[in-house]
């Protein structure tokens, strides 16, 4: 383990700008894995703890992204034809190209000649992140090999491949080792790869690395959330829970909705270990079922969870009748599952998924299942980008309903504040004021109505009276009208 005296220093250093004087961390000896960060005092739920800026941030350049942004600002450029004019091979938009950060990454690629400068070329884009470690100083430097770096076998592959899109790529072996060590802290610590970039469905477009962030541990209930300053790229950590002193300080490396052996592996493969947190410890994952599926006896209605934990292919066991399946058993419920609904998402109309997910999919997959979540917060995204095929009142049930739902499983969880908890709450808030709105609206509405009622009422009444007081009036204008003359009676003649 490498000194977290050594470590704080460093960091100390790279958070000079932000230096705060009683700072809520310490980096101290964890229980979960070498080394983490400690709260020195009691923090309460909502508050910073604190802010980190990125030593290392470039462009992603996933084979899926679009090239078309600049390599310094970040900025979205209006197609892939703003390369740099110099010939480094780097997309960059006019007002960066003339400053330091580009001249700085400019001189270093086009030292190596790349081959095709004119094009846009994922590999070098992507590569930039990394190759700007070579240009940092020595406690900069230092700082990332205090960093964890899950040292795999892949990790050499990208700077290798990268060799071959340059004409003189450097052969020095300690230019390769620093390269080398940066692609492992970042594959390990940082933002890299479509499926760590986001946390509680905030999507991290960048490669980057946060150097205090990279220094807290991982647990699938973390106490802690982030957010980025969209300008500056600035990471705001706050509690997401009351941290009580001398606890750890911890964040997720998880979506927050994933089942347990789908966490398992993520974390297994995609940063070398075993959580063994509370949650991971729990088939029932504090009693949300997550990862709960059906009793394959048709005739029981139980639920059927992982026998034991941390395992990559458990049993599995209902809980009402006791029944045991396989792993592959219950993979193939959960596949047919998300196959089910996954079709229903991708058939365009929003209306039919949500129908489904109503009425139909409770039938086949318990309602607690992370399919299930999942599916309902997409149906809460479109439903926030508009232009969807469902009437106002099912887009305001939906979203009153979906909203309570995965909150629900939060609190079940025990997942305290985050970024999603937040969107979900205010979206619930809305709803409900609309609703408020609509119904005050209404009751005014029949108010109005009743009034107009009574005075209708009253005129007619006044009308009435006024039409009582005319007649009366006129009865007593008129001179006494005698006794009318009884009709003569017909002469008989006339008859005859
Ligand atoms: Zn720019
Ligand atoms: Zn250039
Ligand atoms: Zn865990
Ligand atoms: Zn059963």
């Amino acid at each position: 383990m490498i000194c977290p005296k050594r470590t704080s220093e460093l960091l100390d250093l790279h958070l000079a700008p932000f230096k705060d004087k009683d700072p809520a961390w310490e980096v101290g000896v964890s229980k979960i894995a070498g080394r983490g960060l400690m709260a020195t005092r009691s923090i309460k739920r909502g508050e910073i703890i604190f802010k980190d800026m990125p030593l290392l941030i470039s462009l992603s350049a996933h084979e899926e992204d679009s090239l078309n942004a600049c390599s310094v600002c970040l900025r979205e450029l209006p197609d892939t034809r703003f390369m740099c004019r110099i010939g480094c091979g780097l997309p960059v938009c006019s007002l960066c190209s003339k400053k330091k950060q580009h001249k700085t990454d400019c001189d270093l690629l086009k030292s190596w000649g790349p081959n095709e400068p004119e094009v846009a070329n994922s590999v070098i884009i992507r590569l930039l992140c990394v190759a700007r470690a070579l240009n940092l100083n020595k406690d900069q430097r230092d700082l990332i090999y205090c960093l964890q770096a899950n040292l795999d076998n892949n990790h050499r592959v990208e700077v290798r491949n990268a060799a071959k899109c340059f004409k003189n790529f450097p052969t020095d072996k300690k230019i390769f080792e620093i390269m080398n060590r940066t692609v492992a802290v970042l594959r390990t610590n940082g933002f890299d790869k479509t499926t760590d970039r986001t946390n509680d469905n905030q999507e991290f477009n960048y490669r980057a690395l946060y150097p205090l962030f990279a220094v807290m541990n991982h647990d699938c209930i973390p106490n802690s959330y982030y957010t980025f300053e969209e300008k500056t790229n600035i990471m705001i950590v706050r509690a997401a829970v009351d941290i009580p002193e001398g606890f750890e300080i911890t964040t997720t490396y998880t979506k927050l909705f994933t089942g347990n052996i789908a966490r398992h592996l993520f974390l297994k493969i995609k940063r070398g270990f075993t959580c063994k947190c509370s949650r991971c410890s729990d088939p029932t994952e504090k009693g949300a079922y997550i990862s709960g599926l059906y009793c394959r006896d048709t005739n029981c209605s139980g639920l059927v969870v992982p026998e034991t934990t941390g395992l990559p292919h458990p049993s599995y066991n209902c809980l009402v009748c006791k029944q045991k399946s396989t792993h592959a058993q219950m993979m193939k419920s959960q596949d047919f599952a998300s196959g089910a609904i996954n079709a229903k998402a991708n058939s365009n109309s929003l209306r039919t998924l949500v129908q489904y997910l109503n009425e139909k999919s409770d039938n086949f997959i318990p309602n607690s299942n992370y399919v299930v979540i999942d599916a309902k917060l997409s149906v809460l995204q479109r439903l926030g980008e508009g232009r969807e095929d469902c009437s106002e009142e099912l887009a305001a049930n939906t979203r009153l309903r979906y909203s309570r739902d995965v909150i629900q499983v939060m609190d079940q969880l025990g997942l305290g504040e985050s970024l999603v908890r937040t969107q979900l709450q205010d979206l619930l808030r809305r709803e409900e004021e609309r609703r408020a709105k609509r119904l005050a609206e209404e009751a005014e509405k029949q108010r109005k109505l009743a009034e107009l009622q009574a005075k209708a009422a009253e005129a007619d009444k006044l009308l009435a009276a006024l039409e009582e007081a005319a007649r009366a009036e006129e009865a007593a204008a008129a001179p006494p009208v005698a006794a009318p003359a009884p009709a003569p009676a017909p002469a008989a003649t006339e008859t005859a």
